[in-house]
């Protein structure tokens, strides 16, 4: 069996009654970095468990022997270092796989960083177009100036490294725009948990400002 298990994105609260019950049971746990995984079951007073690694989609020799395990009928858990599994992060090469082999699956769902500043944002969230990380180079500024006829609030990650520029060239592309409204999230769930909200018009003066520091997730509302 293997459960497919999100963990916080950054307070220990959010873990599920569920979650720390699968974690306790399990055979073993398909994780990103041990170290982190390992800190989490120590701060959960969880012992010792036995740690996979499993980084991306390429390492064919791991996911054969995580499915050779799984059919042999050990209850493996599937975590990533912070989060739900897949959500640009490694798992869909495993889930999927699992899927094409019949395996039993169970979700025990939980934080995301993209829901909850969604659910924070004050944009309209009926619906929405989640586009992870934007490419650093092929198609992202054709992707950025695809964004002025996006009828539906647009959110994506960026890293603490390209913040400033990410958001200047979004404030660039979308100059035509000036009313247009973007929610910054930063540090979700953690101390210096803050929304910044803005215009396309103000951005340059926002994103020189900006505390760049921790994690962010870009919300862009709808036009
Ligand atoms: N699997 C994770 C999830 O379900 O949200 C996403 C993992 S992805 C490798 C990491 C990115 O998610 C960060 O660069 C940041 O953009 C976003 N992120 C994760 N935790 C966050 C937090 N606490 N506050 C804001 N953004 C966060």
């Amino acid at each position: 069996m293997l459960s497919v298990v999100s963990t916080p994105i950054g307070n220990l609260g959010d873990i599920t009654l569920r979650a720390i019950e699968t974690l306790k049971k399990c055979d073993a746990i398909v994780c990103e970095d041990t170290r982190v995984t390992g800190n989490l079951l120590k701060q959960l007073g969880i012992g010792k468990k036995e740690l996979i690694s499993f980084h991306g989609y390429s390492d064919e020799g791991k996911i054969s022997f995580i499915l050779e395990r799984l059919k042999r009928g050990d209850h493996l858990a599937l975590t990533t270092d912070a989060g739900t599994p897949g959500i640009s992060d490694p798992g869909f090469a495993i889930v999927s796989r699992a899927r094409e082999q019949n395996i039993s699956m169970e979700v025990v769902p939980g934080p995301s960083a993209f829901l909850a500043a969604l659910s924070g944002s004050g944009l309209p969230i009926n619906q929405f177009v989640y586009l992870g990380f934007l490419p650093l180079k092929k198609g992202r500024k054709t992707l950025l100036e695809s964004f002025g006829k996006k009828e539906r609030t647009v959110v994506f990650y960026e890293s603490v490294h390209r913040i400033e520029k990410t958001l200047s060239e979004l404030a660039q592309s979308l100059r035509d725009q000036p009313d247009r409204r973007i929610v910054i999230a930063r540090e979700l769930t953690k101390m210096h948990e803050e929304f910044i909200a803005t215009d396309i018009r103000n951005l340059p003066d926002v994103a020189k400002k900006l505390i760049k520091k921790g994690e962010f997730v870009v919300m862009l509302g709808t036009p």
